[in-house]
């Protein structure tokens, strides 16, 4: 039988046409929904805009808007989606903070499974978020890689799960833990080293799960 090569090739325009028209319509309702603070088809932005991620954020480049304004959205409807469900998780709550938030002159070891343990000396800000962790009944981690994220998820199996990272990272993260509640915050300052994050909004999120 001939393969209709034309039909195909009719099929194949018009499928890409149809995504590159839904993945414009999630940016643009995403963007709404980040500017408004209004969650709005929320699957349907999560599901086009983590499917077409990369188009979705060279089409920002082409209309000369910043390219991270796709990850804004898809942390912002994560954590709205999903800040019920993760207050009302009273049990093996974990936080994950990246290990750039550490001091330079920082004495922590590395655990092979549950990363650098914090003596909080008080020289960066993880000293803190640890004390509030005691406080609102959260575990935290201080983690060296995505690798460690999987351990510490075998090991500890946790029930909700509070992420610190980069615009890189975030969203991604958000999505591989998304089969339990999960919020995210972003890192202020990113880098290799010496990093900064909103330790307030970290901690207004615990303490949402104390109530
Ligand atoms: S507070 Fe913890 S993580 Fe920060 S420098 Fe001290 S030991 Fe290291």
């Amino acid at each position: 039988m001939q393969i209709p090569y034309e039909y195909l090739g009719k099929v194949f325009v018009f499928l890409s046409i149809l995504a590159f028209c839904a993945t414009g319509l999630a940016l643009l309702i995403g963007a709404y929904s980040f500017k408004k603070h209004r969650i709005i088809f929320p699957n349907f932005i999560l599901f086009m805009l983590y499917l077409f991620y990369s188009p979705a954020r060279w089409t920002c480049r082409r209309f000369r808007i910043r390219d991270t304004l796709v990850d804004d959205i898809l942390i912002e409807i994560r954590n709205a989606s999903m800040l019920e469900r993760f207050i009302h998780t009273k049990e093996r709550r974990v936080v994950l903070l990246p290990q750039c938030m550490r001091h330079p002159e920082c004495k922590a070891r590395c655990d092979p499974v549950h990363g650098y343990e914090c003596k909080r000396c008080g020289k960066c800000d993880i000293a803190k978020i640890c004390e509030a962790g005691d406080r609102y009944n959260f575990e935290i981690f201080v983690i060296p890689g995505g690798s460690f994220v999987k351990k510490i998820f075998k090991e500890y199996r946790p029930k909700a799960c509070l992420g610190v990272a980069c615009y890189n990272e975030l969203a991604e993260d958000m999505q591989e833990v998304a089969f339990i509640p999960v919020q995210g915050v972003l890192l202020l300052k990113d880098g290799c080293f010496n990093t900064e994050a909103n330790v307030e909004e970290i901690i207004q999120k615990m303490e949402m799960c104390d109530v």
